[in-house]
């Protein structure tokens, strides 16, 4: 190994002990931090943050990546740095090319939008949060103009969020779904809805905090290498492989959701937990792609979560841990976990319907980013196609175009992601059942393990090493297809409701 990669691995450790350790404040003030602390941990976050920016940045970081970047020291590395080596000098240089004024106009603008978009959502009305979406927009445009001035703005979101997935791609496989989903939903919406009453009581928490527990082992999650943690809204933190942490957040009037916020953050936390040991703390370590990663969430949550197998082996056992469910038949939690109805929050939409919330999302997106269409005209037209999809209008604005806080902070381009990881998860169930056979026989069996060590030698492995398309290539030999996910959704719910 060349003495330049070994100073380079030094310079990296470094800068990942500063990363380390900002994870670490981050974990504490989202779950455990008393209220008073909040000052003394955001301080040490934007210190360690602004010093880790820093060294990213560095000119020093510069050189390392230019003397690397050249060919005789290029050609020896293995394929592993040689990725880290091109990606980071990628990453480096668009950094780079965004003026120090500007990027701090940027978050001072993000901040603010921040601020008027929660004001927004709780006096339900849009025209406070519409000049900082304005500006956001604006930035945003920037931005991508000076990071990406060789690609189309929007292309160049939907690739910061998926690299190598432009919006060609996401056109034809989104259009598929939509043509393919639209008439599906509609048998659905004209059957028998379920009766969900028997569900509606007080659960006990202590007893879903035991179920969490359960189901995260029995999925794969490690205990050795992971832990949990309360928090507002569940999401997964990851250091490296070796402690990867997930949270929840449980609540007396609904003991479902909890046990598939666990499922699905258990399955963001399986992939980072199964990322090469060799590839820790350097940018391939961590999976950065978010429908590939999504994938891996919804794979187990709806895919194998939502599978009727999923429960057979542990269902007694989980009304054992929970006596809640005692008087819950599997054939009725199965029928509740599946219940199609067209709402209005995306959150908490049903697997077939969540599809169109995301759809509805890029729609308005593209019309932002290539029609320039007027920001007052946008609340009119998310309810336009709000109407037209799932034939249902939002009272406010609130339940509508400022439900979600993404646009608030110029993350445009990140809701298309949810919806490609699902239909990622066709394409890898047609490959898992391919090398294992049929997935209802293999979970029936209690045979979950095998289904995670597949994902784990197939995907997981690679960390970011291997691009999305790359990743699909190699696992499904062809192309993206909708085709897959729309034959799942059409014969799961032909079945429940009998259609
Ligand atoms: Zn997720």
């Amino acid at each position: 190994m060349s003495e330049l990669l070994d100073k380079f691995k030094a310079y990296l450790a470094e800068t990942t002990n500063l990363g380390h350790a900002s994870t670490l404040l981050y974990w504490d003030l989202e779950t455990s931090m008393p209220k008073e602390g909040f000052k003394g941990h955001s301080d040490a976050l934007a210190y360690l943050s602004t010093e880790s920016f820093k060294r990213s940045t560095s000119t020093e970081m510069g050189e390392f990546l230019d003397k690397l970047s050249a060919p005789a020291e290029f050609d020896a590395l293995d394929s592993d740095w040689k990725y880290i080596v091109k990606q980071m000098k990628k990453n480096y240089d668009e950094n780079k090319r965004v003026p120090a004024d500007f990027y701090h106009d940027f978050i001072v603008a993000q901040n603010e939008a921040g601020v008027a978009w929660q004001d927004a959502k709780a006096k339900k009305d849009f025209s406070i949060f519409a000049p900082h979406l304005e500006k956001m927009i604006d930035f945003t445009k920037k931005m991508m103009g000076y990071m990406r001035p060789h690609m189309e703005v929007y292309d160049a979101l939907l690739d910061s969020y998926e690299e190598g997935m432009d919006s060609a791609t996401y056109d034809r496989v989104f259009n598929e779904l939509k043509e393919g989903l639209l008439p599906l939903l509609n048998k659905i919406l004209a059957a028998k809805p379920y009766d969900e009453s028997k569900f509606k009581k007080e659960y006990d928490i202590p007893a879903q905090k035991a179920v969490e527990k359960f189901l995260l082992e029995y999925i794969g999650f490690s205990f050795d290498k992971g832990c949990t943690g309360e928090t507002e809204h569940p999401f997964t933190l990851n250091f490296n492989s070796k402690d990867v942490r997930v949270s929840n957040h449980f609540r007396t009037d609904n003991a479902v959701d909890p046990m598939f916020s666990a499922i699905h953050e258990g399955g963001h936390a399986i992939f980072e937990q199964n990322v090469a040991e060799r590839l820790d703390d350097t940018v391939a370590g961590s999976c950065n792609y978010l429908g590939l990663h999504e994938s891996q969430s919804r794979f187990y949550e709806n895919v194998l979560g939502r599978n009727i197998n999923f429960w057979k082996p542990i269902y007694a056992k989980l009304q054992e841990i929970d006596p809640d469910f005692k008087d819950i038949t599997i054939d009725e939690f199965y029928r509740y976990i599946n219940s199609v109805k067209n709402s209005l929050i995306r959150t908490q939409a049903d697997e077939v319907t969540y599809c169109l919330h995301v759809i509805v999302r890029y729609e308005i997106e593209q019309e932002i980013f290539r029609n320039n269409v007027p920001v007052s005209e946008l609340p009119a037209l998310w309810n336009k196609k709000m109407e037209e999809y799932l034939h249902i209008t939002p009272p406010t604005d609130a339940e509508g175009i400022l439900q979600d806080m993404h646009w608030s902070d110029g993350s445009f381009g990140y809701f298309p992601t949810y919806l490609l990881g699902t239909i990622y998860d066709g394409m890898f169930l047609e490959a898992v059942e391919k090398d294992l056979g049929s997935i209802d026989t293999v979970l029936a069996e209690g045979r979950i393990k095998d289904i995670t060590k597949w994902l784990n030698e197939h995907i997981h492995q690679y960390g970011s090493s291997r691009k999305p398309k790359e990743v699909i290539q190699a696992v499904c030999g062809r192309e993206v297809s909708a085709q897959p996910i729309l034959k799942y959704f059409t014969e799961k719910y032909t079945k429940i409701y009998n259609l």
